[in-house]
């Protein structure tokens, strides 16, 4: 059944706008749900699944018991006035506890959209992204994880005349970052590590793939931008920088990388989803830390700075 571009439909877990970041001019940032990798560091968690997921805020619940009342699966338990804990396993997502709750506390993450649904949104800003160069960006969870729909939603910008954007792992099949190649004026292209045990160790995916379709990329498109994530104790070894430099000279084209260093912004939402956070009492890179592995990599004869 061929679609038509803007009935696609898409898994999306949020969208900001007025964003500078993530590509140039101000822009709309479209996250869209699920994602092959599993990176201990990850500051969206909520967006790795690629299926629609209950929330719960444990900050605003009063623990007054009224969502394990309503539950007709029994998912929820609470106990002495506290709020207890929470089984996904049993939860058919009826919503009923989200409308029960008094304090707002519980809420969906994802979101069913069309292509058109989500263009609506982003007309709302056009008058601004054009002006100021701007555009859309894809961001996630993983875009190419969705193929079809991100490839149909960034053709629909791009008639509009708004410049497109695809933040990626690149774990995926080559066909589809191919197809969304043909729609994407700049990719932020994420490099996690080049070690592929750390790689795995970390993320628990093999990189092969992702350093092929890397190469590949480059080879049909000429703006793409390195993002390298700083997690220390993990890529922030002399080795680490070192491989990266040497993974990005042999890649004709690429020079620009972008360095995040690790924060932990992400890490209250763990508690939401009733998971423990994996990196739980590390600290993050100072200012000084960061300076120095972009002076290193700049010295490697790349265009590199930081990005927040
Ligand atoms: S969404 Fe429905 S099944 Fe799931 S926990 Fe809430 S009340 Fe129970
Ligand atoms: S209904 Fe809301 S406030 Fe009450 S226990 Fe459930 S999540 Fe907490």
């Amino acid at each position: 059944l061929l679609l038509n571009r803007t009935e696609q439909e898409g898994l999306v877990f949020d969208i900001q706008r007025y964003s500078l970041h993530d590509g140039p001019g101000i822009r709309v940032l479209v996250f869209l749900k699920s994602c092959p990798l599993r990176c201990l560091w990850c500051s969206n968690p909520e967006s790795q699944s690629n299926r629609v997921e209950l929330i719960v805020d444990l900050q605003r619940c009063r623990g007054c018991g009224l969502c394990a009342e309503i539950c007709p699966h029994r998912a929820i338990s609470c106990e002495d006035d506290r709020y207890a804990s929470y089984d996904a396993a049993l939860c058919d997502l009826c919503g009923l506890c989200i409308q029960a709750c008094p304090n707002r506390a519980r809420r969906f993450v994802g979101w069913r959209m069309t292509v058109s649904q989500v263009m609506d949104e982003v007309v709302r800003d056009m008058p601004f992204s054009r002006r100021s160069g701007g555009g859309i960006t894809l961001g996630g969870g993983e875009p190419t994880g969705q193929p079809e729909f991100a490839h149909d939603l960034l053709a629909c910008c791009r008639e509009q005349g708004m410049h497109t954007a695809v933040e990626t792992c690149g774990s995926c099949g080559w066909p589809d970052l191919e197809d969304i190649s043909t729609a994407t004026d700049l990719f932020l292209y994420d490099i996690k590590v080049v070690d592929p045990a750390k790689h795995m160790q970390f993320t628990g995916v093999d990189n092969h793939l992702i350093l092929d379709n890397l190469a590949r990329l480059a080879r049909i498109h000429n703006d793409i931008v390195v993002r390298y994530p700083l997690v220390p104790g993990f890529n922030d070894s002399a080795d680490d920088i070192g491989d990266l430099l040497n993974l990005l000279k042999g890649v004709h084209g690429l020079n620009k990388v972008e360095v995040l260093p690790y924060h932990r912004f992400g890490e209250s939402k763990y508690a939401m989803l009733g998971r423990e956070y994996p990196l739980k009492g590390l600290e993050v890179p100072s200012e000084s830390e960061v300076k120095e592995i972009v002076e290193q990599i700049q010295s490697g004869g790349l265009d590199c700075r930081e990005q927040h």
